[in-house]
């Protein structure tokens, strides 16, 4: 048997940065750090990898593995990450280099299970057998737990959610798809139908953040909670986009909970109770009286990345 050492060591490959730390089991995090992602070639990212992990492991003294949660598709078993289209990565063999590099287990998971492990472990999710964690941020994925394990399907692609179709003919999607729910009501997706609403609003609060570039779903949220009519309506239109797709999970799952993360549930207070609002509504009564509670996570937005990264570490010692 392997020894349980109270130390993981936490990789989060986003967008536009790589973040590591040392997380411990009660998850105090330390030797936190943060690069730059090197686009150049896969290589560069593989090393610069490896060097937030030395990092983060300096003042370390018993670790049981490290954990990376990236974008894209990741093959878990053998940690090699399949394909990555912000990062122009594919089949990348992440696990296998920083096992090489460090002697040490290495889990290897998309952002999103990762996430999903960290619920499970240390977040809402402690609390239920049967939920949906779904993330809407600059994406949309959703985490399927059913009887306290996690669903990854049979080429672990499972929660590709924001690319459910809502409208054949709606906007092309990067996936090569139409009418994505993801290019509708993430985080760029609900800009995007903002600056949409300002054809027939061209006096809306929203004009100057748009203008600047700086409009956020959260600001969306907010000046509609100031009563501004466009903002109300991309806010309400929103919600029952989302609220649909939560409708038809809820439907096919019948989860315990719903646990939302991601930066659009930040500050959003009056969106999530119009999602909540919209699933209850429209969702099958039987399901809807089984779904006991629709929460944000509880764990910090900025910190879940890592705390998923690890969790996976933490998650494998208990198979
Ligand atoms: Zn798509």
């Amino acid at each position: 048997m392997e020894p349980r050492n109270d130390f993981a060591v936490a990789i989060d490959v986003g967008g536009t940065n790589i973040r590591a730390a040392l997380v411990s089991r009660d998850l105090k995090l330390s030797g936190e750090n943060r690069r730059r992602i090197d686009k150049t070639s896969p290589t560069a990212l593989l090393n610069e990898m490896a060097a937030c992990a030395t990092e983060a492991l300096r003042d370390s003294l018993g670790v049981s593995g490290i954990g990376v949660a990236m974008k894209g598709y990741v093959d878990t078993r053998t940690g090699i990450t399949i394909a990555s289209g912000n990062l122009g990565m594919k089949n990348v063999p992440v696990g296998p280099f920083l096992e090489d590099r460090f002697g040490i287990p290495v889990c290897v998971a998309n952002d999103v299970q990762a996430a999903t492990t960290g619920e499970l472990r240390y977040g809402a999710g402690r609390d239920f057998r049967d939920f949906i964690y779904l993330n809407v941020g600059t994406g949309i994925a959703a985490g399927l737990v059913f009887d306290g394990r996690l669903c990854r399907g049979a080429a672990n692609l499972s929660g590709e959610f924001g690319h459910t179709t809502v409208d054949r003919d709606g906007w092309p999607c990067p996936c090569g798809q139409k009418g994505c729910l993801e290019e509708i009501v993430s985080g760029p997706g609900i800009v995007a139908q903002a600056r949409r609403k300002l054809q027939k609003y061209p006096d809306s609060l929203m004009r100057r953040s748009i203008e600047s570039g700086e409009l956020t779903a959260s600001r969306v949220f907010a000046l509609a909670d100031r009563g501004d009519e466009a903002a109300k309506q991309v806010m309400s239109e929103s919600a029952e986009y989302l609220g649909d797709g939560i409708v038809n999970l809820v439907n096919l799952l019948n989860p315990e909970a719903v646990i939302l993360g991601g930066g659009v549930f930040t500050d959003a207070e009056s969106f999530i109770k119009l999602l909540e609002q919209h699933v209850r509504a429209h969702a099958i009564g039987e399901a809807v009286r089984s779904l006991r509670s629709f929460e944000t996570s509880r764990l910090e937005v900025d910190k879940a990345g890592l705390i998923g990264a690890a969790a996976l570490v933490f998650a494998r010692e208990n198979k």
